[in-house]
């Protein structure tokens, strides 16, 4: 089974270059979504209420990712503690889920694994993928496709802030997909790679 990683800054377009190559045939590890799972544990929203209290918790109970968001991503020393934390819960239960995904494709007769990590370099993922794939889209595209999903450029900064520099993931990858282009551009760009992969 050969291991694919996705790299790209946020809103490259990571996820819709995923779904590209499952629909080559490719399986795909959503990181992001294990990250929502982890959020649900139990013994992770128990620690969370310990250290943050019940302002992370609307009046149903449900964890408020919006506002653990603002608290971890607060651009300053403090906000970098709390990150810091959250990343000491949520990590280890991500690290045996991805883990245990790629033992479940890797028994299941998968060729080609697609690992869709937004913080693959940083959580030293690249160790684990065969190549890495960096998705290209600059900046103001970037921003303007985030803040169609309701994001500002104040939340795009302050992520952005707490990851590797666009330079160096470009700098780590095997190959660039161009993604600022239209949907059919990127495709062609995908089937590229996937007909080299394939030889
Ligand atoms: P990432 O996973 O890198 O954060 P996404 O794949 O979620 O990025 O893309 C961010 C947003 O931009 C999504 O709403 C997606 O539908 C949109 N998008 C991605 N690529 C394109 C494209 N080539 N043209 C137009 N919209 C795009």
């Amino acid at each position: 089974m050969l291991i694919l990683g996705l790299i790209g800054g946020i809103g490259s377009g990571k996820s819709t270059v995923a779904e590209m190559f499952c629909r080559l045939g490719a399986e795909r590890i959503d990181a992001d979504q294990i990250g929502h799972e982890v959020l649900q544990y139990h013994d992770v929203q128990t620690a969370a209420r310990n250290h943050w209290g019940d302002r992370i918790f609307d009046a149903n109970g449900k964890l408020n990712r919006k506002m653990l968001a603002q608290i971890v991503f607060e651009p300053s020393e403090a906000g970098h503690l709390e990150l810091s934390f959250l990343n000491f819960l949520v990590h280890p239960h991500i690290t045996q889920k991805i883990e245990d995904q790629i033992r479940h494709f890797s028994e299941s007769q998968c060729h080609y694994l697609i690992l869709d990590a937004p913080l693959l370099l940083e959580q030293h993922w690249e160790q684990r993928v065969n190549s890495l794939v960096f998705v290209d889209a600059p900046r103001s595209i970037r921003l303007a496709r985030i803040q169609k999903r309701g994001w500002t450029q104040t939340e795009l900064d302050a992520r952005e802030q707490t990851q590797l520099s666009i330079e160096k993931k470009r700098h780590a990858a095997d190959w660039i997909i161009n993604n600022s282009g239209n949907l059919d551009e990127t495709l062609d760009h995908v089937k590229k790679i996937w007909q080299n992969l394939e030889n």
